[in-house]
Protein backbone atom coordinates (compact mmCIF):
# COMPACT_ATOMS: atom_id res chain seq x y z
CA UNK A 1 0.00 0.00 0.00
CA UNK A 2 1.45 3.48 -0.61
CA UNK A 3 1.83 4.00 3.54
CA UNK A 4 4.71 2.63 5.52
CA UNK A 5 5.74 2.85 8.32
CA UNK A 6 7.28 6.14 8.29
CA UNK A 7 3.99 7.70 6.70
CA UNK A 8 3.36 11.11 9.05
CA UNK A 9 0.30 11.20 10.96
CA UNK A 10 -1.21 14.65 10.74
CA UNK A 11 -2.16 16.62 13.71
CA UNK A 12 -5.41 15.67 14.81
CA UNK A 13 -8.46 17.80 15.39
CA UNK A 14 -8.98 16.46 19.33
CA UNK A 15 -6.74 14.55 21.91
CA UNK A 16 -7.49 10.86 21.43
CA UNK A 17 -8.29 8.23 22.97
CA UNK A 18 -11.79 9.27 24.48
CA UNK A 19 -12.34 7.87 27.91
CA UNK A 20 -14.57 4.51 27.37
CA UNK A 21 -17.50 5.94 28.81
CA UNK A 22 -17.55 9.00 26.93
CA UNK A 23 -17.01 7.30 23.45
CA UNK A 24 -19.47 4.21 23.94
CA UNK A 25 -22.01 7.24 25.01
CA UNK A 26 -21.11 9.79 22.03
CA UNK A 27 -21.07 6.93 19.70
CA UNK A 28 -24.29 5.47 20.55
CA UNK A 29 -25.61 9.19 19.72
CA UNK A 30 -23.84 9.84 17.18
CA UNK A 31 -25.03 6.71 14.93
CA UNK A 32 -29.16 7.63 15.77
CA UNK A 33 -28.47 11.27 14.05
CA UNK A 34 -26.58 9.80 11.54
CA UNK A 35 -29.84 7.29 11.15
CA UNK A 36 -32.00 10.01 11.80
CA UNK A 37 -30.68 12.78 9.40
CA UNK A 38 -30.19 10.72 6.21
CA UNK A 39 -26.34 9.80 6.95
CA UNK A 40 -27.67 6.17 6.03
CA UNK A 41 -27.94 3.54 3.72
CA UNK A 42 -29.38 0.39 3.10
CA UNK A 43 -27.90 -2.40 4.14
CA UNK A 44 -26.23 -5.04 1.54
CA UNK A 45 -26.35 -8.15 3.95
CA UNK A 46 -29.99 -7.92 5.40
CA UNK A 47 -31.44 -5.55 2.52
CA UNK A 48 -34.87 -4.27 3.13
CA UNK A 49 -36.58 -1.08 1.47
CA UNK A 50 -38.17 -0.76 4.62
CA UNK A 51 -35.06 0.54 6.21
CA UNK A 52 -32.21 1.85 6.50
CA UNK A 53 -29.03 1.11 8.61
CA UNK A 54 -26.43 4.57 9.22
CA UNK A 55 -23.57 4.78 7.51
CA UNK A 56 -19.84 4.36 7.93
CA UNK A 57 -18.77 7.40 9.47
CA UNK A 58 -15.64 8.67 10.93
CA UNK A 59 -16.78 9.79 14.65
CA UNK A 60 -14.30 13.25 14.75
CA UNK A 61 -13.74 14.87 11.83
CA UNK A 62 -9.93 14.19 9.91
CA UNK A 63 -7.72 16.68 9.84
CA UNK A 64 -6.89 18.13 5.88
CA UNK A 65 -4.14 21.15 4.97
CA UNK A 66 -6.68 24.18 4.67
CA UNK A 67 -3.84 25.34 1.90
CA UNK A 68 -4.51 22.33 -0.42
CA UNK A 69 -8.47 22.15 0.89
CA UNK A 70 -8.90 25.92 -0.54
CA UNK A 71 -6.50 25.20 -3.67
CA UNK A 72 -9.03 22.21 -5.01
CA UNK A 73 -11.69 24.68 -4.39
CA UNK A 74 -10.26 27.57 -6.50
CA UNK A 75 -9.18 24.76 -9.13
CA UNK A 76 -12.39 23.53 -9.74
CA UNK A 77 -14.28 26.19 -12.31
CA UNK A 78 -11.06 25.85 -14.08
CA UNK A 79 -11.15 22.02 -14.23
CA UNK A 80 -14.84 22.55 -15.18
CA UNK A 81 -14.15 24.13 -17.92
CA UNK A 82 -11.53 21.65 -18.90
CA UNK A 83 -13.54 19.15 -19.07
CA UNK A 84 -16.14 20.90 -20.77
CA UNK A 85 -13.86 21.53 -23.90
CA UNK A 86 -12.11 18.22 -23.75
CA UNK A 87 -15.97 17.08 -23.77
CA UNK A 88 -16.51 18.95 -26.90
CA UNK A 89 -13.25 18.18 -28.58
CA UNK A 90 -14.48 15.06 -30.86
CA UNK A 91 -10.97 14.55 -32.58
CA UNK A 92 -9.12 14.46 -29.00
CA UNK A 93 -11.78 12.00 -27.64
CA UNK A 94 -11.29 10.08 -30.70
CA UNK A 95 -7.82 9.95 -30.84
CA UNK A 96 -7.10 9.01 -27.24
CA UNK A 97 -9.80 6.40 -27.05
CA UNK A 98 -8.86 5.12 -30.31
CA UNK A 99 -6.18 2.11 -29.00
CA UNK A 100 -8.30 1.44 -25.32
CA UNK A 101 -11.67 0.67 -27.87
CA UNK A 102 -10.24 -1.57 -29.52
CA UNK A 103 -10.01 -4.23 -26.63
CA UNK A 104 -12.28 -3.18 -23.50
CA UNK A 105 -16.13 -3.39 -24.76
CA UNK A 106 -17.35 -1.66 -22.95
CA UNK A 107 -15.65 1.78 -23.87
CA UNK A 108 -15.92 0.62 -26.67
CA UNK A 109 -19.82 0.23 -26.87
CA UNK A 110 -19.87 4.08 -25.24
CA UNK A 111 -18.50 4.83 -28.04
CA UNK A 112 -20.12 3.81 -30.78
CA UNK A 113 -23.02 5.57 -29.23
CA UNK A 114 -21.05 8.53 -29.26
CA UNK A 115 -20.45 7.78 -33.09
CA UNK A 116 -23.64 7.32 -33.69
CA UNK A 117 -24.43 10.66 -32.51
CA UNK A 118 -22.14 12.38 -33.91
CA UNK A 119 -23.17 11.11 -37.70
CA UNK A 120 -26.65 11.98 -36.58
CA UNK A 121 -25.61 15.40 -35.25
CA UNK A 122 -26.92 16.37 -31.24
CA UNK A 123 -30.19 16.81 -31.03
CA UNK A 124 -29.20 18.86 -27.52
CA UNK A 125 -26.37 21.42 -27.70
CA UNK A 126 -26.61 21.53 -24.32
CA UNK A 127 -25.06 18.80 -21.79
CA UNK A 128 -24.51 19.56 -17.64
CA UNK A 129 -21.52 18.38 -16.35
CA UNK A 130 -22.04 16.94 -12.15
CA UNK A 131 -18.38 16.32 -11.52
CA UNK A 132 -15.99 15.19 -8.95
CA UNK A 133 -12.56 16.22 -8.40
CA UNK A 134 -11.22 14.01 -6.34
CA UNK A 135 -7.29 14.28 -4.20
CA UNK A 136 -4.96 12.88 -1.81
CA UNK A 137 -2.26 14.97 -0.59
CA UNK A 138 0.73 13.54 -1.22
CA UNK A 139 3.37 13.71 1.88
CA UNK A 140 6.27 14.15 -0.46
CA UNK A 141 5.75 17.49 -1.65
CA UNK A 142 4.97 19.27 1.33
CA UNK A 143 0.85 17.52 1.38
CA UNK A 144 0.10 19.16 -2.06
CA UNK A 145 -2.68 17.24 -3.19
CA UNK A 146 -2.54 15.17 -6.44
CA UNK A 147 -5.46 14.50 -8.82
CA UNK A 148 -6.62 10.19 -8.09
CA UNK A 149 -8.82 10.63 -11.14
CA UNK A 150 -12.31 13.34 -12.02
CA UNK A 151 -15.44 11.43 -11.85
CA UNK A 152 -18.05 12.66 -14.73
CA UNK A 153 -20.62 10.14 -14.15
CA UNK A 154 -22.87 9.44 -11.21
CA UNK A 155 -20.17 11.28 -8.64
CA UNK A 156 -22.06 10.34 -5.00
CA UNK A 157 -21.94 11.45 -1.93
CA UNK A 158 -22.61 15.05 -2.17
CA UNK A 159 -26.05 14.61 -0.74
CA UNK A 160 -24.82 12.57 2.42
CA UNK A 161 -21.56 15.01 2.68
CA UNK A 162 -24.01 17.21 3.04
CA UNK A 163 -24.82 15.78 6.26
CA UNK A 164 -22.01 14.72 7.72
CA UNK A 165 -20.75 18.31 8.85
CA UNK A 166 -24.14 18.97 11.09
CA UNK A 167 -23.08 15.09 12.51
CA UNK A 168 -19.29 15.73 13.33
CA UNK A 169 -20.34 19.10 14.75
CA UNK A 170 -23.31 17.45 17.34
CA UNK A 171 -19.74 14.84 17.88
CA UNK A 172 -17.67 17.75 18.57
CA UNK A 173 -20.45 19.71 20.74
CA UNK A 174 -21.20 16.82 23.20
CA UNK A 175 -17.55 16.21 23.74
CA UNK A 176 -17.35 20.06 24.42
CA UNK A 177 -15.11 20.88 21.85
CA UNK A 178 -17.67 23.80 19.71
CA UNK A 179 -14.50 25.67 19.48
CA UNK A 180 -12.90 23.24 16.92
CA UNK A 181 -16.14 23.63 14.58
CA UNK A 182 -15.08 26.82 12.94
CA UNK A 183 -12.05 24.87 11.20
CA UNK A 184 -15.06 22.71 9.43
CA UNK A 185 -15.79 24.01 6.40
CA UNK A 186 -19.46 24.50 5.63
CA UNK A 187 -20.78 22.22 2.72
CA UNK A 188 -23.71 23.00 0.17
CA UNK A 189 -22.82 20.06 -2.22
CA UNK A 190 -26.88 18.88 -2.20
CA UNK A 191 -27.55 22.34 -3.45
CA UNK A 192 -25.06 23.04 -5.38
CA UNK A 193 -25.19 20.19 -7.32
CA UNK A 194 -29.45 20.11 -7.55
CA UNK A 195 -29.11 23.73 -8.19
CA UNK A 196 -27.33 22.64 -11.25
CA UNK A 197 -29.90 19.89 -12.22
CA UNK A 198 -32.54 22.58 -12.14
CA UNK A 199 -30.22 25.18 -14.14
CA UNK A 200 -30.72 22.81 -17.08
CA UNK A 201 -34.59 22.07 -16.05
CA UNK A 202 -35.13 26.12 -17.22
CA UNK A 203 -32.97 25.87 -19.92
CA UNK A 204 -35.37 23.06 -21.56
CA UNK A 205 -37.97 25.17 -20.91
CA UNK A 206 -41.50 23.04 -20.33
CA UNK A 207 -43.09 23.71 -17.58
CA UNK A 208 -44.42 20.03 -17.49
CA UNK A 209 -41.24 18.00 -18.26
CA UNK A 210 -39.54 15.85 -15.36
CA UNK A 211 -36.07 15.38 -14.08
CA UNK A 212 -34.85 11.90 -15.11
CA UNK A 213 -33.04 9.51 -12.13
CA UNK A 214 -31.66 6.57 -14.07
CA UNK A 215 -30.95 4.02 -11.47
CA UNK A 216 -29.60 0.98 -10.42
CA UNK A 217 -31.98 -2.22 -9.76
CA UNK A 218 -31.45 -2.02 -6.42
CA UNK A 219 -29.87 1.19 -5.07
CA UNK A 220 -28.12 0.99 -1.81
CA UNK A 221 -26.79 4.38 -1.68
CA UNK A 222 -31.12 5.61 -1.86
CA UNK A 223 -30.44 8.52 0.61
CA UNK A 224 -27.52 10.01 -1.62
CA UNK A 225 -30.40 10.13 -4.37
CA UNK A 226 -33.59 10.64 -2.22
CA UNK A 227 -31.80 13.84 -0.62
CA UNK A 228 -31.56 15.40 -4.37
CA UNK A 229 -35.43 14.20 -5.36
CA UNK A 230 -36.28 16.08 -1.83
CA UNK A 231 -34.52 18.80 -2.37
CA UNK A 232 -35.43 19.53 -5.87
CA UNK A 233 -39.23 19.29 -4.78
CA UNK A 234 -38.60 21.41 -1.51
CA UNK A 235 -37.06 24.20 -3.47
CA UNK A 236 -38.42 24.12 -7.08
CA UNK A 237 -42.59 22.74 -6.16
CA UNK A 238 -43.13 22.66 -9.67
CA UNK A 239 -40.74 20.09 -10.28
CA UNK A 240 -41.07 16.41 -10.47
CA UNK A 241 -38.26 13.63 -10.48
CA UNK A 242 -38.93 10.37 -11.83
CA UNK A 243 -36.37 7.32 -11.24
CA UNK A 244 -36.29 4.69 -13.60
CA UNK A 245 -33.77 2.07 -14.29
CA UNK A 246 -32.09 1.48 -17.92
CA UNK A 247 -34.35 -1.92 -18.34
CA UNK A 248 -37.53 0.27 -18.16
CA UNK A 249 -36.61 3.38 -19.87
CA UNK A 250 -36.08 0.90 -22.39
CA UNK A 251 -39.72 -0.44 -22.00
CA UNK A 252 -41.66 2.83 -21.59
CA UNK A 253 -39.10 5.28 -23.36
CA UNK A 254 -40.04 6.64 -26.94
CA UNK A 255 -39.04 9.54 -29.15
CA UNK A 256 -41.89 12.40 -29.56
CA UNK A 257 -42.47 13.88 -32.88
CA UNK A 258 -39.88 16.65 -32.03
CA UNK A 259 -36.85 14.26 -30.37
CA UNK A 260 -38.86 14.82 -26.91
CA UNK A 261 -37.68 11.83 -24.54
CA UNK A 262 -40.90 10.66 -23.64
CA UNK A 263 -42.00 8.26 -20.71
CA UNK A 264 -45.67 6.90 -21.22
CA UNK A 265 -47.16 10.79 -21.63
CA UNK A 266 -44.45 12.10 -19.91
CA UNK A 267 -41.75 14.74 -20.97
CA UNK A 268 -38.32 14.36 -20.07
CA UNK A 269 -36.39 17.67 -19.45
CA UNK A 270 -33.42 16.32 -17.63
CA UNK A 271 -31.18 12.76 -17.43
CA UNK A 272 -29.40 12.13 -14.48
CA UNK A 273 -27.38 9.01 -14.45
CA UNK A 274 -26.51 7.32 -10.97
CA UNK A 275 -26.01 4.11 -13.00
CA UNK A 276 -24.85 3.10 -16.58
CA UNK A 277 -21.30 3.54 -15.67
CA UNK A 278 -20.37 0.13 -15.45
CA UNK A 279 -21.30 -2.76 -17.50
CA UNK A 280 -23.39 -4.55 -15.17
CA UNK A 281 -25.52 -2.04 -15.86
CA UNK A 282 -26.41 -3.32 -19.01
CA UNK A 283 -27.35 -6.91 -19.08
CA UNK A 284 -29.01 -6.96 -22.27
CA UNK A 285 -28.96 -4.98 -25.18
CA UNK A 286 -31.99 -3.22 -24.51
CA UNK A 287 -30.37 -0.87 -22.11
CA UNK A 288 -27.70 -0.26 -24.72
CA UNK A 289 -30.55 0.77 -26.54
CA UNK A 290 -31.85 2.29 -23.85
CA UNK A 291 -29.09 4.72 -23.61
CA UNK A 292 -28.47 5.09 -27.17
CA UNK A 293 -32.69 6.75 -27.00
CA UNK A 294 -31.64 8.87 -24.49
CA UNK A 295 -28.10 10.18 -26.14
CA UNK A 296 -30.51 10.98 -29.25
CA UNK A 297 -33.22 12.35 -27.50
CA UNK A 298 -33.61 16.31 -27.32
CA UNK A 299 -33.24 15.68 -23.13
CA UNK A 300 -30.56 17.52 -21.53
CA UNK A 301 -28.03 15.05 -20.16
CA UNK A 302 -26.36 15.00 -17.28
CA UNK A 303 -24.04 13.49 -18.15
CA UNK A 304 -24.47 13.18 -22.01
CA UNK A 305 -22.43 10.44 -24.16
CA UNK A 306 -18.96 13.02 -24.80
CA UNK A 307 -18.78 13.78 -21.24
CA UNK A 308 -19.02 10.55 -20.01
CA UNK A 309 -15.90 9.71 -21.95
CA UNK A 310 -14.36 12.80 -21.25
CA UNK A 311 -14.26 11.00 -17.54
CA UNK A 312 -12.08 7.58 -18.48
CA UNK A 313 -9.06 7.07 -17.22
CA UNK A 314 -7.67 7.43 -20.83
CA UNK A 315 -8.53 10.88 -20.83
CA UNK A 316 -6.98 11.88 -17.78
CA UNK A 317 -3.96 9.83 -18.42
CA UNK A 318 -3.82 11.82 -22.11
CA UNK A 319 -4.07 15.09 -20.35
CA UNK A 320 -1.26 14.60 -17.64
CA UNK A 321 1.13 15.52 -20.88
CA UNK A 322 1.79 19.07 -20.82
CA UNK A 323 1.40 19.28 -24.59
CA UNK A 324 -2.17 18.58 -24.36
CA UNK A 325 -3.05 20.15 -21.44
CA UNK A 326 -1.97 23.11 -23.72
CA UNK A 327 -4.36 22.41 -25.83
CA UNK A 328 -7.38 22.89 -23.76
CA UNK A 329 -6.06 25.42 -21.35
CA UNK A 330 -4.77 28.49 -22.35
CA UNK A 331 -3.79 30.86 -19.67
CA UNK A 332 -0.55 30.02 -18.55
CA UNK A 333 -0.82 30.49 -14.43
CA UNK A 334 -3.90 27.85 -14.92
CA UNK A 335 -2.21 25.38 -16.67
CA UNK A 336 0.75 25.78 -14.18
CA UNK A 337 -1.97 25.13 -11.54
CA UNK A 338 -3.71 22.36 -13.05
CA UNK A 339 -0.36 21.08 -14.37
CA UNK A 340 0.96 20.81 -10.53
CA UNK A 341 -1.58 18.79 -9.14
CA UNK A 342 -1.22 15.86 -11.64
CA UNK A 343 0.81 12.96 -10.64
CA UNK A 344 2.82 10.60 -13.26
CA UNK A 345 0.41 8.67 -15.51
CA UNK A 346 1.63 6.73 -18.22
CA UNK A 347 0.24 4.93 -21.55
CA UNK A 348 0.42 1.39 -22.13
CA UNK A 349 -0.62 1.25 -25.48
CA UNK A 350 1.32 -0.99 -28.08
CA UNK A 351 3.82 1.64 -29.39
CA UNK A 352 7.21 2.45 -28.12
CA UNK A 353 6.03 5.23 -25.18
CA UNK A 354 4.17 2.19 -23.90
CA UNK A 355 6.21 -0.58 -24.79
CA UNK A 356 8.79 1.18 -22.28
CA UNK A 357 6.26 2.10 -19.54
CA UNK A 358 5.41 -1.23 -19.08
CA UNK A 359 8.98 -2.46 -18.66
CA UNK A 360 9.41 0.44 -16.10
CA UNK A 361 6.03 -0.99 -14.66
CA UNK A 362 7.83 -4.45 -14.36
CA UNK A 363 10.87 -3.15 -13.16
CA UNK A 364 9.36 -0.58 -9.83
CA UNK A 365 6.07 -2.05 -9.85
CA UNK A 366 5.99 -0.96 -5.89
CA UNK A 367 5.76 2.59 -7.41
CA UNK A 368 2.73 2.30 -9.44
CA UNK A 369 -1.45 1.49 -9.71
CA UNK A 370 -2.54 -0.10 -12.73
CA UNK A 371 -6.45 1.09 -13.70
CA UNK A 372 -8.53 -0.09 -16.59
CA UNK A 373 -11.53 1.84 -18.13
CA UNK A 374 -13.85 1.39 -15.11
CA UNK A 375 -15.73 3.66 -12.29
CA UNK A 376 -17.09 2.26 -9.22
CA UNK A 377 -14.44 0.73 -7.22
CA UNK A 378 -12.07 -2.31 -6.72
CA UNK A 379 -10.84 -2.32 -10.26
CA UNK A 380 -7.31 -1.21 -9.87
CA UNK A 381 -4.27 -3.39 -9.20
CA UNK A 382 -1.81 -2.15 -6.21
CA UNK A 383 1.76 -2.28 -6.47
CA UNK A 384 3.57 -6.00 -6.30
CA UNK A 385 0.80 -7.49 -7.74
CA UNK A 386 1.08 -5.37 -11.19
CA UNK A 387 3.99 -8.09 -13.10
CA UNK A 388 1.50 -10.37 -12.79
CA UNK A 389 -1.62 -8.99 -14.20
CA UNK A 390 0.14 -7.28 -16.52
CA UNK A 391 2.10 -10.48 -18.43
CA UNK A 392 -1.43 -12.01 -18.32
CA UNK A 393 -2.37 -9.68 -20.89
CA UNK A 394 -1.44 -9.38 -24.67
CA UNK A 395 0.35 -6.19 -25.83
CA UNK A 396 -2.97 -5.18 -27.32
CA UNK A 397 -5.05 -6.28 -24.15
CA UNK A 398 -2.44 -3.56 -22.06
CA UNK A 399 -4.09 -0.56 -23.89
CA UNK A 400 -7.32 -1.22 -21.91
CA UNK A 401 -4.88 -0.07 -18.79
CA UNK A 402 -3.13 2.93 -17.61
CA UNK A 403 -0.57 3.28 -15.13
CA UNK A 404 -0.55 5.86 -12.08
CA UNK A 405 2.54 6.98 -9.82
CA UNK A 406 1.17 5.83 -6.42
CA UNK A 407 0.27 8.84 -4.08
CA UNK A 408 1.47 8.78 -0.61
CA UNK A 409 -0.83 10.23 1.66
CA UNK A 410 -0.23 10.93 5.06
CA UNK A 411 -1.87 9.15 8.11
CA UNK A 412 -4.80 10.35 10.60
CA UNK A 413 -5.86 8.40 13.45
CA UNK A 414 -9.44 7.99 14.39
CA UNK A 415 -12.65 5.87 15.07
CA UNK A 416 -14.77 4.71 12.19
CA UNK A 417 -17.77 3.33 13.19
CA UNK A 418 -19.77 0.71 10.94
CA UNK A 419 -23.32 -0.92 11.00
CA UNK A 420 -22.79 -4.17 12.76
CA UNK A 421 -18.87 -3.44 14.16
CA UNK A 422 -17.67 -4.17 17.70
CA UNK A 423 -18.05 -1.14 20.43
CA UNK A 424 -16.54 0.73 21.37
CA UNK A 425 -14.94 1.53 18.17
CA UNK A 426 -11.28 1.22 18.27
CA UNK A 427 -8.66 3.76 16.99
CA UNK A 428 -7.39 3.18 13.37
CA UNK A 429 -5.04 4.59 11.22
CA UNK A 430 -6.61 6.28 8.44
CA UNK A 431 -6.19 7.86 5.20
CA UNK A 432 -8.34 10.36 3.55
CA UNK A 433 -9.86 11.21 -0.42
CA UNK A 434 -10.89 14.66 -0.69
CA UNK A 435 -13.21 15.14 -3.48
CA UNK A 436 -14.81 18.38 -4.40
CA UNK A 437 -17.71 19.13 -6.77
CA UNK A 438 -18.27 21.09 -9.80
CA UNK A 439 -21.45 22.01 -12.05
CA UNK A 440 -20.77 23.10 -15.59
CA UNK A 441 -23.42 23.88 -18.04
CA UNK A 442 -23.16 24.59 -21.67
CA UNK A 443 -23.04 23.70 -25.36
CA UNK A 444 -20.16 23.67 -27.47
CA UNK A 445 -19.63 27.38 -28.07
CA UNK A 446 -20.63 28.39 -24.85
CA UNK A 447 -20.72 27.77 -20.88
CA UNK A 448 -23.44 29.61 -19.02
CA UNK A 449 -23.08 28.33 -15.64
CA UNK A 450 -19.72 27.31 -14.42
CA UNK A 451 -19.04 26.74 -10.26
CA UNK A 452 -17.31 25.00 -7.56
CA UNK A 453 -20.13 22.89 -5.36
CA UNK A 454 -19.38 21.80 -1.81
CA UNK A 455 -16.69 19.09 -1.27
CA UNK A 456 -16.85 15.42 0.43
CA UNK A 457 -13.89 13.48 2.29
CA UNK A 458 -13.95 9.54 2.12
CA UNK A 459 -11.45 7.99 4.48
CA UNK A 460 -10.45 4.31 4.53
CA UNK A 461 -8.17 2.40 6.83
CA UNK A 462 -4.46 3.13 5.63
CA UNK A 463 -4.26 -0.70 5.25
CA UNK A 464 -6.35 -0.88 2.51
CA UNK A 465 -5.81 -0.04 -1.42
CA UNK A 466 -9.51 1.41 -1.45
CA UNK A 467 -12.21 2.51 0.48
CA UNK A 468 -14.98 1.49 -1.27
CA UNK A 469 -17.86 3.04 1.44
CA UNK A 470 -20.76 0.21 0.61
CA UNK A 471 -17.65 -2.19 0.22
CA UNK A 472 -16.75 -1.84 3.72
CA UNK A 473 -13.26 -0.27 3.88
CA UNK A 474 -14.13 3.55 3.57
CA UNK A 475 -16.41 6.22 5.63
CA UNK A 476 -17.62 9.40 5.50
CA UNK A 477 -15.94 11.84 6.78
CA UNK A 478 -15.78 15.53 6.78
CA UNK A 479 -12.05 17.93 6.75
CA UNK A 480 -10.92 19.74 9.23
CA UNK A 481 -8.67 22.33 8.26
CA UNK A 482 -5.10 22.47 9.83
CA UNK A 483 -2.61 25.21 8.71
CA UNK A 484 0.82 24.60 8.29
CA UNK A 485 2.41 27.70 10.57
CA UNK A 486 -0.03 26.43 13.56
CA UNK A 487 2.19 25.89 16.42
CA UNK A 488 2.32 22.56 15.40
CA UNK A 489 2.47 22.60 11.81
CA UNK A 490 0.59 19.93 10.11
CA UNK A 491 2.45 16.72 11.98
P1 LIG B 1 -12.70 4.38 -9.34
O1 LIG B 1 -13.21 4.95 -10.61
O2 LIG B 1 -12.88 2.92 -9.23
O3 LIG B 1 -13.19 5.15 -8.14
P2 LIG B 1 -10.08 5.53 -8.70
O4 LIG B 1 -9.08 5.96 -9.69
O5 LIG B 1 -10.77 6.57 -7.93
O6 LIG B 1 -11.11 4.56 -9.44
O7 LIG B 1 -9.36 4.53 -7.70
C1 LIG B 1 -10.05 3.95 -6.62
C2 LIG B 1 -9.29 4.19 -5.32
O8 LIG B 1 -7.96 3.69 -5.43
C3 LIG B 1 -9.14 5.64 -4.93
O9 LIG B 1 -10.27 6.09 -4.24
C4 LIG B 1 -7.88 5.61 -4.07
O10 LIG B 1 -8.19 5.19 -2.76
C5 LIG B 1 -7.05 4.53 -4.73
N1 LIG B 1 -6.12 5.12 -5.71
C6 LIG B 1 -6.38 5.38 -7.01
N2 LIG B 1 -5.32 5.96 -7.62
C7 LIG B 1 -4.36 6.06 -6.68
C8 LIG B 1 -3.02 6.56 -6.69
N3 LIG B 1 -2.47 7.06 -7.79
N4 LIG B 1 -2.31 6.51 -5.53
C9 LIG B 1 -2.85 6.00 -4.40
N5 LIG B 1 -4.11 5.50 -4.33
C10 LIG B 1 -4.87 5.53 -5.45
MG1 LIG C 1 -12.72 6.98 -7.45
Amino acid sequence: MSVDDNTPVLRGCIKLPLATDELLEVTAKAKDYAIMHGAAMRSKTSFSPDSLNFAPFVLVPSSFPRKEFEKAIALQPIINRLMHNVAHDEEFITTTLAETIKVDEFTANLFNIYRKVLAHGFTQAYSVGLLRSDYLAHVYEGCAIKQVEINTIASSFGGIATQLVPLQNFVLRELGHAEKLQRMPKNDALAGLCDGMVKAWDIYAKPQAVILFIIEEVSYNICDQRFHEFYIRETYPHIKVLRRTLTEVHRDGKLGQHKELLLGSTEVAVIYFRAGYEPGHYPSQGEWDARYLMETSLAIKCPSIHYHLAGTKKVQQALAQPSVLERFINDPEEMKAVGKIFTGLYSLDDNEAGNANYEMALRTPEKFVLKPQREGGGNNVYGLDIPDALKRMSRVERSAWILMDLIHPPLSQGYMVRPGSAMPPQIVDMVSELGIFGVVIGDAEHIVHNYQAGHMLRTKLSTANEGGVAAGLGALDSPYLIDSDDEDGYF
